[in-house]
């Protein structure tokens, strides 16, 4: 058995020269997250859900070509450096929810591609909205052995939870017992999605969803695996045979762009006992709803009420985001230790004291201890950790 660090929602920017996902950094591209940002991150594992992109598709293939990359007998691609990637399908349902399949071949990519060409309006961008159910999708992912996943279950938009439904079961029926994975998003953490009934059996996922280059691994996972491929990931997911997610590592969900209710007419977030759906301070009834606000309307429990295998979620924010990290600090570390989440998780502060100073390393400690002071994100506006929350 072997523990990996993975990060399992990573857009593409640009591929063969065109735009993947608008709204994303053009530099993140396949070649530079494989190669150069995993590793500074320390990642093993890296999920790229725009796989389905037909650009992307093609760079795939380009490397498989090229022997950067190699199709695995039990799935996935492992990459000269040794890390995997996992090939995904992020899409938006007709219900407007998005989904993440992840597939297991560069077939099952063309597969999927195969049923999704005639509807939507563009194959070779990102996150396209698919004339298909949730339902469509859920059985489609099956047939190509994927492993379905409701990406950001809570965020107000895109949600599953946040825009469709209170309960799974009661637009899903019987066919929930399909879904077994479910993605928290920034704004969320296992103590809030733990106060959901529904979802006790479900292995939660904690991905960055990057956009560019500097976010990739703002979240991430610990998975324990027999090896690296595929067949492994779907066992770590269905927690069977000894495999299972270790921990979970994600950003204080207050630092997450959509933790408490905004009111866009005042452009402010609103702090107030939860849940607030309607704005008191101009009565305005048209407000985001932040993820926990959603999260204490449709909660069967007051607390949390973790189920006995569920893994811890620690606190981790990248270090890019502490207080006094700026670039010229964080390369000095990076120049020194292997990558970041050896810094995050393992390095010894006296060790990073020794390059980056003191108060650098009681920051991290704070950090690992989750002591950092944090005002909350609302609105797509993200959360920011306090100048001086550092207990020296
Ligand atoms: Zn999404
Ligand atoms: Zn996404």
């Amino acid at each position: 058995m072997t523990s990996l660090f993975a990060d399992l929602h990573i857009h593409i920017g640009s591929a063969k020269g065109k735009a993947v996902k608008i709204t994303a950094s053009r530099q993140l591209q396949l070649r530079t997250i494989i190669y150069h940002d995993a590793p500074r991150k320390g990642l093993d594992m890296v999920g790229i859900v725009d796989s389905g992109s037909t650009l992307v598709s093609a760079e795939i293939e380009e490397m498989l070509a090229d022997g950067d990359l190699v199709e695995l007998e039990k799935g996935g691609f492992i990459a000269r450096n040794g890390v995997l990637l996992i090939s995904a399908c992020e899409v938006e349902s007709r219900e407007g929810v998005h989904i993440i399949s992840y597939l297991p071949t560069m077939q099952r990519i063309r597969d999927w591609q195969a049923y999704i060409k005639s509807r939507v309006h563009n194959t070779r961008l990102s996150t396209q909205k698919v004339d298909a159910s949730i339902l469509d999708l859920i059985m489609l992912s099956s047939q190509l052995d994927g492993i379905f996943c409701f990406a950001h279950a809570f965020t107000p938009h895109k949600g599953v939870y946040g825009m469709w439904t209170d309960k799974l079961a009661s637009k899903l029926g019987e066919d929930i017992r399909h879904i077994k994975v479910l993605e928290l998003g920034l704004s969320a953490d296992t103590d809030m999605a733990d106060m959901l009934e529904e979802t006790r059996g479900c292995t939660f996922l904690s991905n960055s969803d990057a956009h560019s280059s500097p976010n990739v691994g703002r979240e991430y996972n610990l998975l324990r695996m027999g090896e690296k491929n595929f067949q492994e990931l779907r066992l770590c997911l269905a927690n069977k045979n000894g495999r299972r997610v270790l921990a979970n590592y994600g950003m204080h969900p207050s630092l997450g762009k959509y933790h408490r209710s905004f009111c866009p007419g005042c452009d402010k977030i609103i702090t107030d006992e939860p849940p607030i759906s309607l704005c008191p301070l101009c009565g305005n009834s048209k407000i985001v709803m932040g993820v926990f606000d959603r999260i204490v309307v449709i909660r069967d429990y007051d607390s949390p009420r973790h189920p006995n295998e569920r893994p811890p979620y620690y606190y981790r924010i990248p270090l890019k985001d502490l207080p006094g990290i700026g670039p010229k600090t964080y390369n000095k570390l990076l120049g020194v230790f292997p990558n970041e989440i050896e810094l995050i998780e393992k390095i010894l502060l006296e060790d990073i004291s020794m390059v980056a100073g003191g108060t650098i390393a009681a920051t991290i400690r704070d950090m690992r201890l989750g002591r950092l002071g944090i005002s909350a994100g609302g609105g797509g506006k993200y959360g920011k950790v306090k100048k001086d929350s550092s207990n020296q």
